[in-house]
């Protein structure tokens, strides 16, 4: 079975010529007499022609579609200024056709992949996979590895795999267990992320790692999300901030040239996380199109409008003309991202109109300057607790965005850094403080004295995220290295001693023999070639996920598993 190339690789060099093709049979169709099929391999489609007294004919007739084939014959290309862009310019004149296996009728016309339900597309994920578009982003995938790989081989990264079975990584999510049949009552953790391998790994003298790990995320599925993703996971030592995002940018900008073939300017916009909240109320901003907030808390305060004058924050966009209905949607929203409401005016000449404008003749004036909203323009205000605010006008941006199309006007990817994010949170639901990003993180070192004080939250991290398109592609940070440092940052998310020992011991001795300082990110892979891409979904860019409720379909796994299976990790079901 000797091919000549894969279907798409045929080329001008092969007119004329005799190539031996293998596929499948995309379509057939009977014409006068003639066959006429689309033969499909992963790169690409060619259409060959039978005619009814070439000895190719009878075995022709046998195909239908999906079935796979060998196909022998003529290579012929339509002169260039006659091409029309379509499958006819180029054509097999077949002299040999060899049936090499039959297909069932296909559940589902793989032509029209994109409007069947996905549950039937994942319950018949090999068929799927020879969609076009499922190729195109699978091959997408593997040249960003290939990207990836050189670029980091080049600049010194070394490749190394950490365990799957291990103990819990602390990243914000659920675990994975998986019971120890050998110690009984005994459970490794899947990891989360390979956050603690990597920093010994700089500990161990290694300088520069990196890996495409999968990670296990026990947590509520989205669109985005699967409970077990890739990262490319990376650390270096010696490296502050900025060399970590320097050559991360180089990384970004290597993949996307070698991918797409697009030149993403560099170096990326760094941003703040105070200012990408206060100015798009985001700590992922998507920044293809601006329509940022402007903050007219200081206009109200002490006035009239209670609404206003007593509220924390009062941010305003300035949005196109809206109607009464489509104000009423964004007041959804802005309702189902924390807000009270959604206050509102029409501009229309020099006063405003509608919604609170009664309440607005002493600010009319600072209004229109500092917003600058249009002729017939819509202020849109959230007002109250400063992240609630930001945060629901943030959601009431993206739904403008989507309403008129704002993406449209950027570039076709936008790619920012936000930097400084707090070290620490508030979690008003335990009340205690717990991580940001993750307990390993730096804090600013102006910043250390803040620990333990009132003032804690003020407190700065080193970390950063890669933010593409309004999507978080990337996160990382410097991280602690010293023992000391790393004690207050577990004291001050209340692990005492001993529980810090508990979970983190092994680290935590580690810490004490020599810890360079260094750094690093992780990538999430997937999402980052969804948006790559241009795919709403990562599933279409995995090629075996799982549905929104974490079930292979294909598979059907999660599965019950026999009383035996669980006995012998000595466990009992308490349903059962
Ligand atoms: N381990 C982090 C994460 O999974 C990434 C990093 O800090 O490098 O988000």
């Amino acid at each position: 079975m000797k091919r000549t190339a894969l279907i798409g690789h045929l080329n001008d060099t092969h007119a004329g010529q005799t190539v031996t093709l293998h596929g499948w049979v995309n379509r057939r169709r009977d014409l006068g007499g003639l066959i006429f099929l689309e033969l499909r391999d992963r790169s690409g489609m060619v259409q060959v022609q039978v005619e009814p007294d070439s000895a190719a004919f009878a075995d022709a007739d046998r195909l239908r579609a999906e079935y796979v084939t060998e196909i022998e014959g003529t290579y012929q290309t339509r002169p260039e200024s006659q091409r029309k862009g379509g499958l006819a310019d180029y054509e097999v004149i077949a002299t040999r056709v060899r049936v090499l296996n039959t297909a069932k009728t296909p559940p589902f016309e793989l032509e029209k992949g994109d409007s069947v339900a996905e549950d039937i597309r994942l319950k018949y994920r090999y068929l799927d996979l020879r969609r076009p578009d499922m190729q195109r982003n699978l091959m997408l995938r593997s040249k960003a590895v290939a990207a990836v790989t050189a670029f980091l081989d080049e600049h010194g990264f070394v490749q190394v795999e950490t365990p799957m079975l291990t103990k819990s990584t602390p990243e914000g999510a659920r675990d994975f267990l998986v019971p120890s049949r050998q110690n009984p009552g005994e459970f490794y953790a899947l990891p989360q992320s390979p956050q603690l391998f990597k920093q010994m790994l700089m500990i161990a003298g290694y300088d520069r790692y990196y890996q495409l790990a999968r990670c296990f995320r026990d947590e509520d599925l989205r669109a985005d999300r699967q409970p077990d993703f890739t990262q490319l996971d990376m650390e270096l030592s010696f490296v502050d901030q900025d060399d970590v995002l320097e050559i991360q940018e180089q990384l970004l900008a290597h993949v996307f040239r070698q991918t797409l073939g697009i030149e993403l300017p560099v170096p990326f916009p760094r941003i703040p996380y105070m200012d990408a909240m206060n100015r798009y109320g985001s700590d992922k901003p998507d920044l293809r199109f601006d329509l940022a907030f402007t903050d007219v808390t200081d206009l109200f305060q002490g006035g009239e409008f209670k609404a206003f004058a007593e509220a924390q924050t009062v941010k305003v966009i300035a949005a196109p003309e809206l109607t009464r209905k489509q104000i009423d949607e964004l007041e959804r929203i802005a309702k189902q991202n924390g807000a009270r409401g959604l206050a509102w005016l029409k501009r229309d000449g020099d006063t405003f109109t509608g919604g609170i404008s009664k309440f607005v003749a002493a600010q009319t004036p600072a209004l229109l300057t500092r917003t600058g909203v249009a002729h017939g323009g819509t202020l849109l205000f959230a007002a109250g607790d400063w992240k609630k605010a930001v945060s629901a006008l943030g959601a009431v941006r993206l739904a403008l965005r989507d309403l008129f199309n704002l993406a449209a006007t950027g570039p076709q990817f936008h790619v920012s850094w936000v930097t400084e994010f707090p070290q620490l949170e508030f979690d008003e639901d335990s009340g205690t403080w717990t991580y940001m990003h993750h307990p390993f993180t730096a804090p600013h070192p102006d910043d250390l004295p803040l620990f333990g004080t009132a003032r804690q939250g003020e407190i700065r991290a080193q970390a950063y995220d890669l933010v593409l398109n309004g999507y978080e592609v990337g996160g990382g940070s410097i991280r602690i290295h010293d023992p000391e440092v790393q004690g207050r940052m577990f004291q001050a998310i209340g692990f005492t001693p001993e529980q810090a020992n508990e979970k983190f011991g092994f680290f935590m001795d580690a810490l004490e023999y020599g810890t360079p300082p260094h750094g690093g990110i992780a990538w999430g892979f997937d999402r980052l070639i969804m948006v790559m891409s241009g795919a709403t979904s990562i599933r279409e860019v995995i090629a075996f996920p799982k549905n929104n409720r974490g079930v292979d379909l294909m598979a059907l796994a999660p599965s019950p598993v026999d009383t035996t299976q669980l006995a012998d990790v000595g466990l009992a079901l308490a349903t059962e």
